[in-house]
Order: structure tokens, then C-alpha cells, then sequence
């Protein structure tokens, strides 16, 4: 087994068993993604630490928990479509890739999905689709979704993304302060959405018309 194969699992056996993540088809995904090839060579061996890590252009990778914690709560099944706000480095798509059975993907900075798309590409995910542009609005061709996932922290839930959630539809997302956030997760009941909070965490902002306006 290689160095990266027993940090992975002891990533999944000491950040996500042990503070109680207990999804299967999660600690299987996060398992197996090989989360080092998400971020530059340099921070290959840190990729498996128990942080958020640097992907250029000022944005972060999030750390493993979180990633797994904002996935089991979107209960995915595997035929489902998903939309996720914050591609990044691409590492949470091809974890939602594993999941589900489309994953549709904005990210803002251009720089930053060009290299998402080549590294998804190359690992071979064909039901992945990633777009640049503001993905506080959602992806209304696309629409509507099973599970929506913003990966940056906003003031108030965008109410786009609450529209295009289908009925029983997921969404989880950071509310609150430029500094920190709440996880809160709506779930879509007829014209109802019913709220959970899943705990306090730090996210970069999401910047646009249903975000921060910088
Ligand atoms: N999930 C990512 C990963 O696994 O690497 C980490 C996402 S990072 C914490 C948040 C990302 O959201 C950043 O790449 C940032 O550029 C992006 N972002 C911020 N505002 C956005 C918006 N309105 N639309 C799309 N992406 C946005």
C-alpha cells in the first residue's frame, strides 16, 4: 500500500469515524479520491491533514470533515442530480461524483475550474459537468436539483438556489458572518423548506448577487 493509501485511511478512521460521520457510501468516496492530486505537488504531503489547505487565487480546499459532513448530509442516492456552488479544486466534486449520478458545478474564478476541469477529466468522472460564472443564482437550464451544496460562506440563503431545489430536494450551505458561519440544511416539503443547523464552521465568501458583493 502506498504512503497516500494509509493516509487516506487513517484520514477516514481518525477525522471522520471518530467525530461520528457514519454514511458508508461517504467514508468509501473519501476513501478512495485521492485527495493529493487536488492541490499542488508541494502540499502533497499535507493533503491529508486535518485542515482546509491553500489552491491559489486566495480559495482553499476544504478541510476532510467538512467535506464529509456537507456530503452526508445531502443524502445522495446514486441516481440523483446535483449542483454544487464552489468548485475549487474540484477534490468535493469527484466526492459528489462517486455519489450521485450528475454533478453539476460552478465555479467563479476561471483559473481555478480550468485546472478543476483537467484534473476531474483525467481522473475519468464523464458525469460531472463545470461551468464558470456566479453560482449564487444557481444553474436554472440545469434545474431542478436533488441536492444543492455551496461550498462558500453567504449572508443569507440564496433564494435562486431555494427555487431550484426539486420537492424533497437538500441544501446545505454556510450562513452568516465574512468570519464564520452556521451549516444550515433545508430540506424542500412542498412550498415548505424545513431548517436544520449541522454546526458552526469557516468558509471563504461566495461573492456574487446572492452573496457578498466582494
Ligand atoms: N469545494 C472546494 C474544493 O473541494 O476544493 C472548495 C471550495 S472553496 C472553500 C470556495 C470556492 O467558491 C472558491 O473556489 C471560490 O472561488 C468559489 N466561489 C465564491 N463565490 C462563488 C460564486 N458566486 N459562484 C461560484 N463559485 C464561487
Amino acid at each position: 500500500m502506498t504512503d497516500y493509501a494509509v493516509a487516506r485511511q487513517r484520514m477516514v478512521a481518525e477525522q471522520l469515524v471518530r467525530r461520528g460521520i457514519q454514511d458508508q457510501r461517504v467514508l468509501q468516496a473519501m476513501g478512495k479520491v485521492h485527495r493529493h492530486l487536488f492541490v499542488e505537488e508541494a502540499l502533497w504531503g499535507r493533503a491529508y491533514g486535518d485542515y482546509p489547505l491553500p489552491i491559489g487565487e486566495k480559495q482553499t480546499i476544504s478541510q476532510p470533515f467538512m467535506v464529509a459532513l456537507m456530503t452526508e448530509a445531502l443524502e445522495l442516492k446514486d441516481h440523483e442530480r446535483v449542483l454544487e456552488v464552489g468548485t475549487g479544486s474540484g477534490y468535493q466534486t469527484a466526492i459528489l461524483a462517486e455519489l450521485a449520478g450528475k454533478v453539476y458545478s460552478i465555479e467563479r474564478m476561471r483559473a481555478l475550474a480550468m485546472r478543476a476541469i483537467r484534473r476531474i477529466e483525467s481522473l475519468g468522472y464523464y458525469n460531472v459537468l463545470i461551468r464558470v460564472g456566479d453560482g449564487s443564482v444557481g444553474w436554472k437550464e440545469m434545474a431542478p436539483f436533488d441536492a444543492i451544496l455551496v461550498t462558500a460562506g453567504t449572508p443569507q440563503v440564496p433564494i435562486r438556489l431555494l427555487e431550484q431545489l426539486g420537492e424533497d430536494g437538500r441544501l446545505v450551505v454556510p450562513v452568516g458572518q465574512a468570519e464564520n458561519q452556521v451549516l444550515r440544511k433545508g430540506t424542500k416539503k412542498g412550498a415548505d423548506i424545513h431548517w436544520t443547523e449541522l454546526g458552526n464552521c469557516v468558509f471563504v465568501k461566495l461573492v456574487g448577487e446572492q452573496g457578498w458583493s466582494d
